[in-house]
């Protein structure tokens, strides 16, 4: 009898465990008066990491603990391999991007779904990295509708702060499958006075250090650290700004219901 008890008391308590577990976080003081009419707040941008580590081991620790500067995550880690990690739900916020900014978006952990890469920050990316990574982009940009053209690097959002991926890392493969923003070819020659500055900051670009923003530029399309403009720069930048006034408006919030 007194085994029973235990034994019906234990499965209680883990029932109960495991429906506060997965309850979702509701102010104690107020009633509950459940609506179904809402979703999930979800990523708008995707932005690519390279891990800086030895081993995607060490990485996945570092991604469940901290840094040196404190904690932090990433929802997927993907190994040199191609084999693929997730530590965070993409309806969750994984503390990846830091301080950083892109357009008009300043909390990018709130914004973004972030992606690790198993890279030591000076060795090239494998293929089958960057063929698991494609099929990741696939499916989350499928999923959670996010915008193909808005995949970034850390350096790009944080030009200040971060220089990954490197120079290294293949973004003109990935926009041949379809994702960031890339230059067409051929490409026209820039108007007289067009402004790669306005350019620069439409595609998304942090101006308040314009040195490091144009070094971010230049790592993401060059493969460079350059600091200062380049031939080049101009017809690169009007073909991006050209292409961004080209898409379609996004389509508008679903209108309320009766
Ligand atoms: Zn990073």
């Amino acid at each position: 009898m007194t085994r029973g008890f235990t034994r019906a008391t234990v499965l209680i308590a883990a029932l109960l465990l495991g429906a506060c577990a997965s309850a979702p976080p509701r102010e104690p003081k107020a009633e509950w008066r459940p609506s179904l009419n809402h979703n999930e707040r979800s990523a708008v941008m995707i932005v690519v990491h390279q891990t800086e580590m030895e081993s995607a081991e060490a990485a996945l620790l570092t991604l469940q603990t901290r840094n040196s500067t404190g904690r932090v995550s990433a929802h997927y880690l993907i190994r040199d391999d191609g084999g693929l990690y997730q530590l965070v739900a993409e309806s969750d916020r994984a503390w990846h991007a830091g301080a950083s900014r892109w357009g008009g978006v300043t909390d990018i952990n709130s914004a973004s779904i972030g992606i690790e890469l198993d890279n030591d920050g000076v060795e090239p990316f494998s293929d089958a990295q960057i063929t698991a990574l494609l099929k990741l982009l696939d499916d989350i940009t499928g999923r959670l509708d996010i915008p193909r053209h808005l995949v970034v690097g850390h350096g790009d959002i944080a030009p200040t702060r971060k220089q990954d991926p490197s120079g290294l890392f293949p973004w003109k493969r990935l926009a041949d499958a379809g994702y960031g923003l890339w230059p067409r070819e051929p490409r026209a020659e820039p108007p007289a006075g067009f402004d790669g500055w306005a350019a620069l900051r439409l595609v998304g670009y942090d101006l308040r250090d314009p040195a490091a923003a144009l070094r971010a530029f230049h790592r993401h399309y060059l493969g460079t650290e350059e600091e200062q403009w380049l031939p080049g720069d101009a017809s690169i930048l009007f073909d991006l700004q050209q292409q961004l006034m080209e898409m379609p408006p996004p389509p508008p919030p679903p209108p309320p219901s009766p």
